[in-house]
């Protein structure tokens, strides 16, 4: 069976390279799968976590703010600001951020609405994938 060329990107480093049989990304919109064949597309990514499925088990990371781009022989780049593996997150450091976020928002006054549900859902995504670890 065919499979996809998979390499996540970031202005840092390669994150990863992987020969997948599907991958899952966090759209603007909630999620989208990728299989081999797939058509060709440029497509806006949002803040969660990115699944590539390949035949030794299940990749997770932490993603924010990239594009994905589905191109010619199956090839799928994944490029992004942010790409952590689960045991890149500190989890302490996650909650920190979650609370913080939660009281900004609980305060209201003066606080920039959109800036903290950002950090908010930053937050809850990497502590997501960061529990991973522990399945
Ligand atoms: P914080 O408030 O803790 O800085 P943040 O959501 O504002 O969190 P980002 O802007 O998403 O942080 O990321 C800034 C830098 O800090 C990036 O290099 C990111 O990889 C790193 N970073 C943020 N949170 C964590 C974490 N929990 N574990 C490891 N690295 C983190």
């Amino acid at each position: 069976m065919a499979e996809l060329h998979v390499s996540i990107l970031t202005p840092a480093k390669v994150a990863g390279t992987f020969s997948a049989e599907q991958v899952q990304v966090p759209g603007i919109d909630g999620y989208l799968g990728v299989l081999p064949g797939h058509t060709q597309l440029i497509s806006e990514l949002g803040v969660g976590e990115l699944l590539v499925h390949t035949r030794q088990g299940i990749e997770s990371y932490f993603v924010s703010g990239g594009y994905l781009d589905v191109g010619e022989g199956n090839h799928v780049t994944i490029l992004v600001d942010i790409a952590e593996k689960p045991v890149d997150i500190k989890v302490d450091r996650a909650k920190d951020a979650r609370q913080r976020a939660l009281s900004r928002l609980d305060d209201k006054s003066g606080v920039d609405v959109l800036r903290a549900q950002a950090a908010l859902r930053r937050a809850e995504q990497r502590l997501v994938v960061a529990a991973r670890l522990s399945k």
